[in-house]
């Protein structure tokens, strides 16, 4: 028996459905991130055939390596596409209880000024493979 999530925008136009283990959830502060939502972001992912998307996602080219994907209608992001097995999920689009755990910060360096992190989580200056690459087999 596998784990099913399912996930969707605001306005209902994108739905996604993921079969299997996620990553668990990171944010991410740099500030791509922050300019695209207005907040930093934090989002699990999965490998690309465990997704199944219905409905359109618009991409934007982001930067040589990554694309985010949102939704046209309603604007919410969805997905960040980069190197990698894995196809990034925000995960503020998953429904419901995910039962997943915010495990880490990246690129800290680059946060705003008007907030702190202070979970105690593990925090990077920038990019860290080991927090954003990993599946929980
Ligand atoms: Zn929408
Ligand atoms: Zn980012």
């Amino acid at each position: 028996m596998s784990t099913l999530r399912t996930g969707g925008c605001l306005c209902g136009q994108v739905r996604f459905t993921v079969r299997g283990e996620m990553r668990p959830i990171i944010a991410c502060h740099c500030v791509q991130c922050r300019k695209a939502t207005g907040n930093f972001v934090t989002a699990t992912s999965a490998p690309r055939g465990a997704i199944d998307i219905t409905g359109e996602v618009t991409w934007f080219r982001s930067s040589e390596v990554a694309r985010r994907g949102f939704c046209g209608t309603c604007g919410s992001q969805l997905f960040w596409d980069g190197p990698g097995v894995n196809l990034s999920v925000m995960a503020g689009a998953l429904d419901g209880a995910t039962g997943l755990t915010l495990a880490g910060h990246i690129y800290c360096a680059d946060a705003p000024d008007w907030y702190v992190i202070a979970d105690g989580l593990p925090q990077a200056p920038k990019a860290d493979d080991t927090m954003t690459t990993q599946v929980r087999a």
